[in-house]
C-alpha cells in the first residue's frame, strides 16, 4: 500500500510528517521482515504447503483406483510416482521379481531412486533409506484404496524427494527413496511368509554388503485426520529419540507415541540385514478405518502430512548431514 503524505502547513509540522513517514516505513519493514521469517521457516507456512502438496499427489494416486500387487492399477501408480521424481532429477529404477503367495505366482517389481548432481548415482553409497509401501490391500469383493495404508506415505516420500532435490541437492544425493511392492498379504492377516514381498527382496540385495545405509525411515500411515503415530515398541533407540525430539522442536510432540509392541512391517527385513529402521506408523490399531473401504481420501488431512514431512525433514537434517 503506497504511503502519501502531504503538510502544506508550518516547518514544525513538516518535520512532525517526516517523523510519522520514518515511523511508518519502520514498522512496514518489521511487518515484512517478521512475515518473511514466519514464511521461510520449515515450520510455519513452507511445512503446510508440502502437506497440501502431498495432499494433492495422494488424491492423484487414489483416482488411479486400487492398486494390489501385479495389477493394472499398481503399474500406472508408479509409472506416475516415477514421473514425479524423474521430473526432480531423480534417477528412477524398477527392481522386478517374482513370488510364490498364496494365489499362484505375482510378479512384483519395487521402485527405488537416487540423486545426483554429476555422474551415476547408483556408484556411490548413500547414507539412508526414506521408504513406503505403494501396494494396496487385495480385496476382491471391494475396491479398496488404501489412502492412508499407504499412497499418502508414498506421497510423501515424492514431496521430500523433490524438495531435496531442489533445496538440498547435497542431502538428497545422501539418499535412496524406495517405494516397496508388496507389503499386504493376500490372506487377512499378515505372516512370515505372506506379506513383506517387495521389502524382504530388497533388503536381501543388502546383506553381507560392506556398503549398506546407515539407517532406514520408513513411512506408512502418517497423513489421517487427527494424526496419531505409535512406532514400534523395539524401534531403533537412537532413530527413534530423533524423532521424537524432532517433533518437539516442530512443537507437534503430541502427535507422537510408541505402541505396546513390536509391528510387523517394511522395516523389519532392513532390520534383519543390519541397517536399523524405524517405522514411522498411524495407530492403525484403534482406526475404524484400517483395511476397509473407509480408507479413501475423506480420512486424509493436508494438516497431518505436513506435521509428517516437517518431522522427517528434521530428522534428515541431523541424519544427513553429520
Ligand atoms: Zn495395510
Amino acid at each position: 500500500m503506497p504511503v502519501i503524505l502531504t503538510c502544506h502547513w508550518s516547518r514544525l509540522r513538516c518535520n512532525v510528517c517526516l517523523m510519522k513517514t520514518k515511523w511508518i516505513l519502520s514498522s512496514l519493514l518489521l511487518v515484512a521482515t517478521v512475515a518473511a521469517f514466519w514464511f521461510l521457516r520449515p515450520t510455519g507456512n513452507v511445512g503446510r504447503l508440502l502437506g497440501f502438496e502431498a495432499h494433492a499427489l495422494t488424491g492423484e494416486i487414489l483416482a488411479i483406483g486400487s492398486r494390489p500387487p501385479g495389477s493394472e492399477g499398481l503399474d500406472t501408480a508408479r509409472a506416475l510416482m516415477a514421473k514425479e521424481l524423474k521430473s526432480a532429477g531423480w534417477v528412477v529404477v524398477l527392481q522386478e521379481f517374482e513370488r510364490d503367495t498364496p494365489v499362484g505366482k505375482v510378479k512384483f517389481a519395487n521402485l527405488h531412486a537416487r540423486f545426483a548432481r554429476e555422474g551415476d548415482p547408483w556408484k556411490k553409497k548413500v547414507k539412508g533409506l526414506l521408504c513406503a509401501h505403494l501396494d494396496s490391500k487385495t480385496f476382491n469383493d471391494r475396491t479398496f484404496l488404501g489412502a492412508d495404508d499407504a499412497a499418502s506415505a508414498c506421497a510423501a516420500v515424492a514431496v521430500i524427494g523433490k524438495l531435496l532435490a531442489r533445496d538440498k541437492p547435497e542431502q538428497a544425493e545422501q539418499l535412496e527413496l524406495v517405494l516397496f511392492d508388496g507389503e499386504e498379504a493376500f490372506a487377512k492377516d499378515m505372516t512370515t511368509l505372506d506379506g513383506l514381498y517387495g521389502s524382504r527382496h530388497y533388503a536381501n540385495q543388502w546383506r553381507g554388503s560392506d556398503d549398506k545405509p546407515g539407517f532406514g525411515i520408513l513411512l506408512d500411515m502418517i497423513g489421517h485426520e487427527n494424526l496419531s503415530i505409535r512406532i514400534p515398541s523395539d524401534s531403533p533407540k537412537d532413530l527413534a529419540e530423533r524423532m521424537f525430539s524432532a517433533a518437539k522442536e516442530e512443537d507437534v510432540a503430541g502427535h507422537f507415541g510408541t505402541a505396546p509392541t513390536p509391528i510387523m512391517d517394511d522395516h523389519l527385513p532392513l532390520n534383519l540385514v543390519g541397517i536399523p529402521t524405524l517405522d514411522i506408523i498411524g495407530d492403525f490399531s484403534r482406526k475404524a478405518w484400517w483395511h476397509t473401504t473407509g480408507d479413501n481420501e475423506s480420512i486424509i488431512s493436508a494438516e497431518s502430512l505436513g506435521i509428517s514431512i516437517r518431522v522427517v525433514l528434521r530428522m534428515l537434517d541431523g541424519l544427513l548431514l553429520q
